[in-house]
Protein backbone atom coordinates (compact mmCIF):
# COMPACT_ATOMS: atom_id res chain seq x y z
CA UNK A 1 0.00 0.00 0.00
CA UNK A 2 2.82 2.41 0.88
CA UNK A 3 4.72 2.02 -2.10
CA UNK A 4 1.42 2.47 -4.53
CA UNK A 5 0.62 5.34 -2.49
CA UNK A 6 4.36 6.61 -3.02
CA UNK A 7 4.76 7.23 0.45
CA UNK A 8 6.98 5.39 3.19
CA UNK A 9 6.00 2.48 5.11
CA UNK A 10 6.51 4.51 8.44
CA UNK A 11 4.08 7.20 7.63
CA UNK A 12 1.42 4.10 6.77
CA UNK A 13 1.91 2.32 10.14
CA UNK A 14 1.85 5.91 11.49
CA UNK A 15 -1.53 6.77 10.50
CA UNK A 16 -3.35 2.86 11.27
CA UNK A 17 -2.13 3.23 15.24
CA UNK A 18 -3.84 7.05 14.68
CA UNK A 19 -7.11 5.22 14.04
CA UNK A 20 -5.82 2.62 17.07
CA UNK A 21 -4.55 -0.13 15.30
CA UNK A 22 -1.28 -1.44 16.19
CA UNK A 23 -0.32 -3.26 12.97
CA UNK A 24 3.27 -4.25 12.25
CA UNK A 25 4.76 -4.17 8.44
CA UNK A 26 3.88 -7.33 6.96
CA UNK A 27 0.22 -7.58 8.06
CA UNK A 28 -2.21 -7.42 5.49
CA UNK A 29 -5.07 -4.98 6.09
CA UNK A 30 -8.59 -5.30 5.39
CA UNK A 31 -10.37 -3.56 2.35
CA UNK A 32 -11.92 -1.32 4.93
CA UNK A 33 -8.96 -0.15 6.09
CA UNK A 34 -6.77 0.27 2.86
CA UNK A 35 -9.98 2.91 2.05
CA UNK A 36 -9.58 4.68 5.03
CA UNK A 37 -5.93 4.51 5.41
CA UNK A 38 -5.89 5.77 1.67
CA UNK A 39 -8.11 8.44 2.16
CA UNK A 40 -5.91 10.09 5.04
CA UNK A 41 -3.60 10.34 2.47
CA UNK A 42 -5.88 11.68 -0.56
CA UNK A 43 -6.09 8.20 -2.54
CA UNK A 44 -9.35 7.16 -3.42
CA UNK A 45 -9.08 2.69 -3.66
CA UNK A 46 -10.70 0.56 -6.22
CA UNK A 47 -10.60 -3.14 -5.78
CA UNK A 48 -10.08 -4.94 -8.70
CA UNK A 49 -9.90 -8.61 -10.03
CA UNK A 50 -9.86 -11.47 -7.51
CA UNK A 51 -6.26 -11.39 -5.90
CA UNK A 52 -7.89 -11.53 -2.71
CA UNK A 53 -8.68 -14.98 -1.17
CA UNK A 54 -11.36 -14.13 0.11
CA UNK A 55 -13.28 -12.85 -2.16
CA UNK A 56 -13.79 -16.30 -3.86
CA UNK A 57 -16.89 -16.44 -1.48
CA UNK A 58 -18.73 -13.23 -2.78
CA UNK A 59 -17.49 -14.30 -6.52
CA UNK A 60 -21.04 -15.29 -7.20
CA UNK A 61 -21.26 -16.92 -11.06
CA UNK A 62 -24.78 -15.17 -11.83
CA UNK A 63 -27.27 -17.94 -13.13
CA UNK A 64 -29.27 -16.91 -16.34
CA UNK A 65 -32.61 -17.15 -14.93
CA UNK A 66 -33.42 -19.99 -17.50
CA UNK A 67 -31.23 -22.37 -16.21
CA UNK A 68 -33.06 -21.80 -12.42
CA UNK A 69 -34.51 -25.20 -11.57
CA UNK A 70 -37.02 -25.24 -7.93
CA UNK A 71 -34.80 -26.95 -5.84
CA UNK A 72 -36.13 -28.27 -2.21
CA UNK A 73 -36.31 -26.44 0.66
CA UNK A 74 -33.65 -26.33 3.81
CA UNK A 75 -34.77 -26.29 7.06
CA UNK A 76 -33.71 -26.37 10.59
CA UNK A 77 -35.69 -26.89 13.78
CA UNK A 78 -35.60 -24.58 16.84
CA UNK A 79 -37.31 -24.21 20.40
CA UNK A 80 -36.93 -24.34 24.01
CA UNK A 81 -34.89 -27.33 25.42
CA UNK A 82 -37.34 -30.52 25.41
CA UNK A 83 -39.94 -29.04 23.31
CA UNK A 84 -39.37 -31.70 21.27
CA UNK A 85 -36.83 -30.63 18.66
CA UNK A 86 -35.22 -34.16 18.81
CA UNK A 87 -38.40 -36.32 18.68
CA UNK A 88 -39.67 -34.09 15.39
CA UNK A 89 -36.27 -34.94 13.62
CA UNK A 90 -36.72 -38.31 14.65
CA UNK A 91 -39.76 -38.92 13.34
CA UNK A 92 -39.20 -37.31 10.17
CA UNK A 93 -36.94 -39.44 9.53
CA UNK A 94 -37.83 -42.34 10.41
CA UNK A 95 -41.24 -41.83 8.95
CA UNK A 96 -40.98 -40.46 5.69
CA UNK A 97 -39.10 -42.75 3.56
CA UNK A 98 -40.24 -44.00 0.80
CA UNK A 99 -40.20 -47.05 -1.02
CA UNK A 100 -39.65 -49.56 1.44
CA UNK A 101 -36.05 -47.94 2.76
CA UNK A 102 -38.06 -47.16 6.01
CA UNK A 103 -35.85 -46.38 8.97
CA UNK A 104 -33.00 -46.64 6.42
CA UNK A 105 -30.92 -43.71 7.48
CA UNK A 106 -28.01 -46.03 8.62
CA UNK A 107 -25.28 -42.70 9.60
CA UNK A 108 -26.10 -39.31 11.34
CA UNK A 109 -24.13 -37.27 9.25
CA UNK A 110 -25.45 -33.64 10.22
CA UNK A 111 -28.16 -33.55 7.54
CA UNK A 112 -31.08 -35.78 5.95
CA UNK A 113 -32.77 -35.53 3.21
CA UNK A 114 -36.66 -37.18 3.06
CA UNK A 115 -38.93 -37.96 -0.11
CA UNK A 116 -42.46 -37.28 0.40
CA UNK A 117 -44.85 -39.14 -1.77
CA UNK A 118 -45.86 -36.26 -3.20
CA UNK A 119 -42.55 -36.57 -5.09
CA UNK A 120 -40.71 -33.86 -3.49
CA UNK A 121 -38.14 -33.39 -1.48
CA UNK A 122 -36.93 -31.08 2.26
CA UNK A 123 -33.53 -31.22 3.81
CA UNK A 124 -33.08 -31.14 7.20
CA UNK A 125 -30.32 -29.80 8.89
CA UNK A 126 -30.66 -32.59 12.08
CA UNK A 127 -28.42 -30.48 14.82
CA UNK A 128 -31.23 -28.78 16.68
CA UNK A 129 -31.18 -25.44 17.96
CA UNK A 130 -30.35 -22.03 16.97
CA UNK A 131 -27.16 -22.30 18.51
CA UNK A 132 -25.49 -24.44 15.74
CA UNK A 133 -28.01 -22.40 13.11
CA UNK A 134 -25.99 -19.13 13.73
CA UNK A 135 -22.45 -20.67 14.66
CA UNK A 136 -22.91 -21.49 10.80
CA UNK A 137 -24.40 -18.36 9.89
CA UNK A 138 -21.12 -16.76 12.00
CA UNK A 139 -18.97 -18.26 9.62
CA UNK A 140 -20.87 -16.86 6.67
CA UNK A 141 -23.11 -19.93 5.95
CA UNK A 142 -26.52 -19.25 4.93
CA UNK A 143 -27.74 -22.66 5.07
CA UNK A 144 -31.53 -22.03 6.43
CA UNK A 145 -34.89 -21.46 4.12
CA UNK A 146 -37.49 -22.07 6.50
CA UNK A 147 -37.23 -22.24 10.33
CA UNK A 148 -39.70 -25.00 12.26
CA UNK A 149 -40.25 -23.34 15.80
CA UNK A 150 -40.89 -26.01 18.11
CA UNK A 151 -43.21 -25.21 21.55
CA UNK A 152 -44.68 -27.42 23.88
CA UNK A 153 -48.48 -26.73 24.00
CA UNK A 154 -48.39 -28.11 27.47
CA UNK A 155 -45.60 -25.29 28.49
CA UNK A 156 -45.31 -21.79 27.32
CA UNK A 157 -43.12 -19.22 25.27
CA UNK A 158 -39.82 -20.13 26.90
CA UNK A 159 -37.04 -18.09 27.07
CA UNK A 160 -35.15 -20.42 24.42
CA UNK A 161 -38.37 -19.95 22.79
CA UNK A 162 -37.78 -16.35 22.14
CA UNK A 163 -34.16 -16.84 21.53
CA UNK A 164 -34.71 -18.87 18.41
CA UNK A 165 -37.28 -16.22 17.06
CA UNK A 166 -34.52 -13.48 17.19
CA UNK A 167 -32.11 -15.59 15.42
CA UNK A 168 -34.53 -16.62 12.91
CA UNK A 169 -35.61 -13.28 12.22
CA UNK A 170 -31.57 -11.68 12.35
CA UNK A 171 -31.32 -14.15 9.78
CA UNK A 172 -33.99 -13.03 8.25
CA UNK A 173 -35.55 -16.68 7.72
CA UNK A 174 -39.03 -17.52 7.57
CA UNK A 175 -40.60 -19.18 10.56
CA UNK A 176 -43.50 -21.72 10.71
CA UNK A 177 -44.76 -22.56 14.18
CA UNK A 178 -44.56 -26.39 15.18
CA UNK A 179 -47.24 -26.69 18.39
CA UNK A 180 -45.89 -30.17 19.64
CA UNK A 181 -46.98 -32.32 22.55
CA UNK A 182 -51.12 -31.98 21.96
CA UNK A 183 -51.41 -35.58 23.01
CA UNK A 184 -51.09 -34.56 26.50
CA UNK A 185 -53.48 -33.86 28.74
CA UNK A 186 -52.58 -29.86 29.94
CA UNK A 187 -51.80 -29.03 26.29
CA UNK A 188 -53.48 -25.62 24.66
CA UNK A 189 -52.43 -24.45 21.91
CA UNK A 190 -54.68 -20.76 21.98
CA UNK A 191 -52.44 -19.46 25.11
CA UNK A 192 -49.65 -20.23 22.84
CA UNK A 193 -51.04 -18.38 20.25
CA UNK A 194 -51.60 -15.56 23.01
CA UNK A 195 -48.13 -15.38 24.19
CA UNK A 196 -46.94 -15.29 20.48
CA UNK A 197 -49.49 -12.33 19.20
CA UNK A 198 -47.96 -11.13 22.63
CA UNK A 199 -44.39 -10.72 20.99
CA UNK A 200 -46.06 -9.36 17.60
CA UNK A 201 -46.03 -12.74 15.74
CA UNK A 202 -49.78 -13.44 14.78
CA UNK A 203 -50.26 -16.67 13.24
CA UNK A 204 -52.77 -17.48 10.41
CA UNK A 205 -55.41 -18.74 12.43
CA UNK A 206 -55.19 -15.47 14.90
CA UNK A 207 -55.29 -13.68 11.52
CA UNK A 208 -51.45 -13.32 10.95
CA UNK A 209 -49.45 -14.51 8.25
CA UNK A 210 -47.44 -17.32 10.09
CA UNK A 211 -48.30 -20.94 9.22
CA UNK A 212 -48.45 -23.36 12.39
CA UNK A 213 -49.44 -26.97 12.69
CA UNK A 214 -50.51 -28.61 16.05
CA UNK A 215 -49.17 -31.83 15.58
CA UNK A 216 -47.29 -34.61 18.29
CA UNK A 217 -44.32 -35.74 17.43
CA UNK A 218 -44.21 -38.87 19.60
CA UNK A 219 -47.15 -40.42 18.05
CA UNK A 220 -46.41 -38.52 14.72
CA UNK A 221 -49.96 -37.07 14.34
CA UNK A 222 -49.98 -33.73 12.00
CA UNK A 223 -46.37 -34.47 10.94
CA UNK A 224 -47.74 -35.24 7.44
CA UNK A 225 -49.45 -31.91 7.85
CA UNK A 226 -46.37 -29.79 8.84
CA UNK A 227 -44.58 -30.92 5.95
CA UNK A 228 -47.22 -29.77 3.74
CA UNK A 229 -47.11 -26.50 5.21
CA UNK A 230 -43.24 -26.23 5.16
CA UNK A 231 -43.31 -27.16 1.06
CA UNK A 232 -45.66 -24.33 0.43
CA UNK A 233 -43.95 -21.65 2.42
CA UNK A 234 -40.87 -23.33 0.00
CA UNK A 235 -43.21 -22.31 -2.83
CA UNK A 236 -43.76 -19.03 -1.61
CA UNK A 237 -39.94 -18.33 -1.49
CA UNK A 238 -39.58 -19.89 -5.28
CA UNK A 239 -36.09 -21.53 -3.87
CA UNK A 240 -34.17 -22.08 -6.99
CA UNK A 241 -30.80 -23.53 -8.36
CA UNK A 242 -28.93 -24.12 -11.32
CA UNK A 243 -28.15 -27.75 -11.45
CA UNK A 244 -26.13 -27.81 -14.67
CA UNK A 245 -23.08 -26.23 -13.15
CA UNK A 246 -20.23 -27.04 -10.87
CA UNK A 247 -21.32 -26.75 -7.10
CA UNK A 248 -20.75 -24.13 -3.88
CA UNK A 249 -22.86 -24.73 -0.61
CA UNK A 250 -21.73 -24.82 3.20
CA UNK A 251 -19.82 -27.67 5.21
CA UNK A 252 -22.52 -28.82 7.82
CA UNK A 253 -19.34 -30.81 9.73
CA UNK A 254 -16.28 -32.25 9.34
CA UNK A 255 -13.68 -34.45 10.93
CA UNK A 256 -11.01 -36.98 10.91
CA UNK A 257 -12.26 -40.55 10.50
CA UNK A 258 -9.50 -43.33 11.42
CA UNK A 259 -10.41 -45.62 8.23
CA UNK A 260 -11.35 -42.92 5.80
CA UNK A 261 -8.99 -40.20 6.45
CA UNK A 262 -11.05 -36.34 6.36
CA UNK A 263 -14.68 -36.58 6.18
CA UNK A 264 -17.12 -33.76 5.53
CA UNK A 265 -20.86 -33.36 5.47
CA UNK A 266 -21.72 -30.54 2.68
CA UNK A 267 -24.61 -29.36 2.03
CA UNK A 268 -25.14 -28.79 -1.99
CA UNK A 269 -26.34 -24.85 -2.39
CA UNK A 270 -26.00 -24.55 -5.96
CA UNK A 271 -24.82 -26.43 -8.78
CA UNK A 272 -24.19 -30.65 -8.74
CA UNK A 273 -21.48 -31.67 -7.14
CA UNK A 274 -19.78 -34.81 -8.22
CA UNK A 275 -17.67 -37.68 -7.48
CA UNK A 276 -13.79 -36.61 -8.73
CA UNK A 277 -14.61 -33.22 -8.53
CA UNK A 278 -12.15 -30.84 -7.03
CA UNK A 279 -13.33 -28.70 -4.20
CA UNK A 280 -11.85 -25.93 -2.03
CA UNK A 281 -12.93 -25.38 1.33
CA UNK A 282 -11.35 -22.46 3.79
CA UNK A 283 -7.74 -23.26 3.72
CA UNK A 284 -8.17 -27.20 2.71
CA UNK A 285 -9.22 -28.67 -0.57
CA UNK A 286 -9.01 -32.20 -2.56
CA UNK A 287 -10.71 -34.06 -5.16
CA UNK A 288 -14.09 -35.89 -4.02
CA UNK A 289 -12.82 -39.68 -3.71
CA UNK A 290 -16.23 -40.61 -2.69
CA UNK A 291 -19.81 -39.44 -2.11
CA UNK A 292 -22.29 -40.94 0.49
CA UNK A 293 -25.65 -40.24 1.64
CA UNK A 294 -27.12 -40.39 5.08
CA UNK A 295 -28.35 -44.07 4.43
CA UNK A 296 -24.55 -44.63 3.07
CA UNK A 297 -25.43 -45.29 -0.37
CA UNK A 298 -22.64 -44.00 -2.30
CA UNK A 299 -23.59 -41.18 -4.96
CA UNK A 300 -22.09 -40.12 -8.05
CA UNK A 301 -23.68 -36.59 -8.21
CA UNK A 302 -25.34 -34.32 -5.95
CA UNK A 303 -28.22 -31.28 -7.14
CA UNK A 304 -28.70 -28.53 -5.39
CA UNK A 305 -30.05 -29.02 -1.53
CA UNK A 306 -28.55 -32.36 -1.59
CA UNK A 307 -26.68 -32.95 1.65
CA UNK A 308 -23.51 -35.64 1.00
CA UNK A 309 -20.90 -37.01 2.89
CA UNK A 310 -17.41 -36.46 1.37
CA UNK A 311 -13.70 -38.01 1.12
CA UNK A 312 -11.23 -36.55 -0.30
CA UNK A 313 -10.60 -33.23 1.53
CA UNK A 314 -6.89 -32.80 3.04
CA UNK A 315 -8.74 -31.16 6.19
CA UNK A 316 -11.47 -30.94 8.60
CA UNK A 317 -13.02 -27.21 7.49
CA UNK A 318 -14.79 -25.57 10.30
CA UNK A 319 -19.05 -25.99 9.64
CA UNK A 320 -19.98 -22.94 8.24
CA UNK A 321 -17.65 -22.70 5.88
CA UNK A 322 -18.41 -22.27 2.19
CA UNK A 323 -17.32 -24.77 -0.07
CA UNK A 324 -16.35 -24.34 -4.16
CA UNK A 325 -15.31 -26.53 -6.87
CA UNK A 326 -12.45 -25.64 -8.94
CA UNK A 327 -11.80 -26.75 -12.63
CA UNK A 328 -7.90 -25.86 -12.18
CA UNK A 329 -5.58 -27.62 -9.61
CA UNK A 330 -3.03 -25.37 -8.76
CA UNK A 331 -5.76 -22.24 -8.89
CA UNK A 332 -7.49 -24.34 -5.99
CA UNK A 333 -4.52 -24.85 -4.25
CA UNK A 334 -3.36 -21.39 -4.23
CA UNK A 335 -6.41 -20.06 -2.75
CA UNK A 336 -6.26 -22.56 -0.06
CA UNK A 337 -2.72 -21.67 0.63
CA UNK A 338 -3.26 -18.41 0.86
CA UNK A 339 -6.17 -18.42 3.25
CA UNK A 340 -3.83 -20.66 5.31
CA UNK A 341 -1.52 -18.07 5.57
CA UNK A 342 -3.67 -15.22 6.32
CA UNK A 343 -4.90 -17.32 8.90
CA UNK A 344 -1.67 -17.53 10.15
CA UNK A 345 -0.81 -14.42 10.42
CA UNK A 346 -4.22 -13.01 11.73
CA UNK A 347 -5.63 -16.14 13.84
CA UNK A 348 -8.69 -17.57 13.27
CA UNK A 349 -10.12 -13.89 13.34
CA UNK A 350 -11.48 -13.18 9.89
CA UNK A 351 -13.90 -10.31 10.36
CA UNK A 352 -13.79 -7.37 12.22
CA UNK A 353 -16.82 -6.46 14.32
CA UNK A 354 -18.67 -3.53 15.18
CA UNK A 355 -17.44 -1.62 18.56
CA UNK A 356 -18.42 1.85 19.49
CA UNK A 357 -15.04 3.37 18.98
CA UNK A 358 -15.37 1.64 15.41
CA UNK A 359 -18.95 3.73 14.59
CA UNK A 360 -16.95 6.82 13.99
CA UNK A 361 -14.58 5.19 11.67
CA UNK A 362 -17.67 3.56 9.88
CA UNK A 363 -19.56 6.51 9.79
CA UNK A 364 -16.55 8.41 7.95
CA UNK A 365 -16.60 5.39 5.27
CA UNK A 366 -19.83 6.58 4.88
CA UNK A 367 -21.52 3.30 4.59
CA UNK A 368 -22.54 2.18 7.62
CA UNK A 369 -26.54 2.57 8.07
CA UNK A 370 -27.50 0.32 10.72
CA UNK A 371 -26.70 -0.25 14.37
CA UNK A 372 -27.43 -3.73 15.45
CA UNK A 373 -27.97 -4.23 19.69
CA UNK A 374 -28.32 -6.96 21.65
CA UNK A 375 -30.08 -5.97 24.95
CA UNK A 376 -29.53 -8.13 28.07
CA UNK A 377 -30.67 -7.09 31.59
CA UNK A 378 -31.79 -7.97 34.64
CA UNK A 379 -35.52 -7.14 35.05
CA UNK A 380 -37.60 -7.26 32.17
CA UNK A 381 -38.87 -3.38 33.01
CA UNK A 382 -34.79 -2.04 32.27
CA UNK A 383 -34.46 -4.05 28.93
CA UNK A 384 -37.80 -2.73 27.99
CA UNK A 385 -36.71 0.91 28.74
CA UNK A 386 -33.05 0.91 27.50
CA UNK A 387 -34.52 -0.93 24.13
CA UNK A 388 -36.55 1.54 23.73
CA UNK A 389 -34.66 4.46 24.11
CA UNK A 390 -31.85 3.38 22.54
CA UNK A 391 -34.14 2.88 19.19
CA UNK A 392 -35.32 6.41 19.61
CA UNK A 393 -31.50 7.27 19.38
CA UNK A 394 -31.81 6.82 15.40
CA UNK A 395 -31.48 9.65 12.76
CA UNK A 396 -31.75 9.91 9.25
CA UNK A 397 -28.02 8.35 8.52
CA UNK A 398 -28.33 4.89 11.30
CA UNK A 399 -31.13 3.39 12.55
CA UNK A 400 -30.99 1.47 16.13
CA UNK A 401 -31.87 -1.99 15.78
CA UNK A 402 -32.52 -4.40 18.28
CA UNK A 403 -31.55 -7.85 17.22
CA UNK A 404 -32.65 -9.51 20.32
CA UNK A 405 -33.24 -8.75 23.99
CA UNK A 406 -33.74 -10.88 27.19
CA UNK A 407 -33.43 -10.86 30.97
CA UNK A 408 -30.46 -13.22 31.94
CA UNK A 409 -26.87 -13.17 31.81
CA UNK A 410 -24.85 -12.27 28.21
CA UNK A 411 -24.28 -15.68 27.03
CA UNK A 412 -22.74 -17.95 24.46
CA UNK A 413 -25.69 -18.17 22.17
CA UNK A 414 -25.88 -13.83 22.57
CA UNK A 415 -22.01 -13.71 20.71
CA UNK A 416 -22.72 -15.77 18.52
CA UNK A 417 -25.62 -13.97 17.23
CA UNK A 418 -24.11 -10.61 17.46
CA UNK A 419 -21.05 -12.53 15.60
CA UNK A 420 -23.88 -13.52 13.00
CA UNK A 421 -25.40 -9.81 13.24
CA UNK A 422 -22.38 -7.73 13.47
CA UNK A 423 -23.82 -6.49 16.62
CA UNK A 424 -22.70 -4.75 20.03
CA UNK A 425 -24.08 -6.79 23.17
CA UNK A 426 -25.12 -4.37 26.04
CA UNK A 427 -25.71 -5.78 29.38
CA UNK A 428 -27.46 -3.82 32.02
CA UNK A 429 -26.82 -4.68 35.28
CA UNK A 430 -25.92 -8.33 33.77
CA UNK A 431 -22.59 -9.43 33.23
CA UNK A 432 -21.15 -12.04 30.58
CA UNK A 433 -20.92 -16.16 31.83
CA UNK A 434 -17.05 -16.55 31.57
CA UNK A 435 -17.46 -19.43 28.50
CA UNK A 436 -19.50 -16.20 26.87
CA UNK A 437 -16.62 -13.80 27.58
CA UNK A 438 -13.61 -15.69 25.94
CA UNK A 439 -16.30 -16.31 23.14
CA UNK A 440 -16.16 -12.30 22.43
CA UNK A 441 -12.98 -12.14 23.25
CA UNK A 442 -11.81 -14.79 20.28
CA UNK A 443 -14.67 -13.24 17.54
CA UNK A 444 -13.96 -9.44 18.59
CA UNK A 445 -17.39 -8.86 19.50
CA UNK A 446 -17.88 -6.10 22.26
CA UNK A 447 -19.69 -6.37 25.14
CA UNK A 448 -20.58 -3.13 27.16
CA UNK A 449 -22.05 -3.54 30.42
CA UNK A 450 -23.89 -0.36 32.47
CA UNK A 451 -25.80 0.29 35.90
CA UNK A 452 -26.92 3.17 34.96
CA UNK A 453 -29.62 3.37 31.77
CA UNK A 454 -28.33 6.91 31.31
CA UNK A 455 -24.65 6.40 30.56
CA UNK A 456 -26.02 3.54 28.43
CA UNK A 457 -27.64 5.88 26.45
CA UNK A 458 -25.21 9.07 26.35
CA UNK A 459 -22.14 6.66 25.01
CA UNK A 460 -24.09 4.95 22.19
CA UNK A 461 -25.10 8.54 21.08
CA UNK A 462 -21.91 10.05 21.49
CA UNK A 463 -20.29 6.89 19.94
CA UNK A 464 -23.43 7.46 16.93
CA UNK A 465 -22.36 10.92 16.75
CA UNK A 466 -18.52 10.04 16.05
CA UNK A 467 -17.38 11.47 19.09
CA UNK A 468 -15.94 8.65 20.57
CA UNK A 469 -12.17 9.02 20.82
CA UNK A 470 -10.74 6.26 18.92
CA UNK A 471 -8.63 4.17 21.53
CA UNK A 472 -4.99 3.50 21.22
P1 LIG B 1 -35.65 -31.35 22.63
O1 LIG B 1 -34.84 -31.05 23.84
O2 LIG B 1 -36.40 -30.15 22.15
O3 LIG B 1 -34.88 -32.00 21.52
O4 LIG B 1 -36.82 -32.34 23.08
P2 LIG B 1 -36.95 -33.92 22.93
O5 LIG B 1 -37.30 -34.28 21.55
O6 LIG B 1 -35.75 -34.56 23.53
O7 LIG B 1 -38.23 -34.19 23.82
C1 LIG B 1 -38.26 -33.95 25.21
C2 LIG B 1 -39.22 -34.90 25.86
O8 LIG B 1 -40.55 -34.65 25.40
C3 LIG B 1 -38.93 -36.36 25.55
O9 LIG B 1 -39.14 -37.10 26.73
C4 LIG B 1 -39.96 -36.72 24.49
O10 LIG B 1 -40.32 -38.06 24.52
C5 LIG B 1 -41.13 -35.84 24.89
N1 LIG B 1 -41.97 -35.49 23.74
C6 LIG B 1 -41.57 -34.94 22.57
N2 LIG B 1 -42.60 -34.75 21.75
C7 LIG B 1 -43.69 -35.21 22.39
C8 LIG B 1 -45.10 -35.28 22.06
O11 LIG B 1 -45.54 -34.91 20.97
N3 LIG B 1 -45.93 -35.80 22.99
C9 LIG B 1 -45.47 -36.22 24.21
N4 LIG B 1 -46.36 -36.71 25.06
N5 LIG B 1 -44.18 -36.16 24.54
C10 LIG B 1 -43.30 -35.68 23.67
Amino acid sequence: LASLMDVSYAEVIGKCMGLGMMVSINQRLDAEVIELVASEFGYNVEFIGVDDADSMDEEEIVDDPEDLKPRPPIVTIMGHVDHGKTSLLDYIRSANVVGGEAGGITQHIGAYTVDLPSQKKIAFLDTPGHEAFTAMRARGAKVTDIAVIVIAADDAVMPQTKEAISHAQAAGVPMIFAINKIDKDGANPQKIYEQLAGMNILVEEWGGKFQSQELSAKSGLNVDLLLEKILLEAELLELKANPDREANGSVIEASLDKGRGYVATVLVQNGTLKQGDLVVSGQYFGRIKAMFNERNKRLEAAPPSTPVLILGLNGAPQAGETFRVFEDESEAKEVANRRAQILREQGIRTKKHITLDEIGRRLALGNFKQLNLIIKGDVDGSVEALSDSLIKLSTEEIAVNVVHKAVGAITESDVLLATASDAILIGFNVRASSQAARLAENEGVEIKTYSIIYNAIEEIKSAMEGMLEPKV
